[in-house]
């Protein structure tokens, strides 16, 4: 994510994570047809092939991640409005800091934002 995040720069990038209950084990670059810094939008058609693909690996999405290039890894109004997705969580990179991107997890439903922990299994 950090990587995709820092060869979008300064453009948003976003993805899909897929994994199974609490475990990410995929990940899919997608394209940010906005081509924005500020937001994002995945392209319907990419975005159904991967939950295809997800599905027929058996996995869930686990989570939409995008990234942050110039603002702290926290959900903009926009993305707590445009979150419509119950039970995956939204992952956000953020880069406003170069030397040290921060990668965060919150789960976004009805206007609550809930952060999550996440831990890097070797
Ligand atoms: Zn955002």
């Amino acid at each position: 994510m950090i990587a995709h995040a820092t060869e979008g720069f300064p453009l948003e990038v976003c993805g899909i994570l897929g994994g199974n209950g609490d475990t990410v084990s995929a990940i899919y670059r997608m394209t940010n047809t906005d081509q924005s810094n500020e937001h994002f939008m995945m392209d319907p058609r990419e975005q159904f092939a991967v939950v295809k693909e997800l599905r027929a690996k058996g996995l869930e999405m686990s989570a939409i991640y995008h990234s942050h290039p110039e603002t702290p890894a926290r959900p903009s109004e926009e993305d707590i409005r445009l979150a419509q997705t119950p039970g995956v969580s939204h992952v956000i990179v953020s880069l406003a800091t170069a030397e040290e991107p921060v990668a965060r997890s919150f789960r976004i439903g009805d206007g609550i934002v809930e952060a999550q922990q996440m831990v890097i299994i070797p």
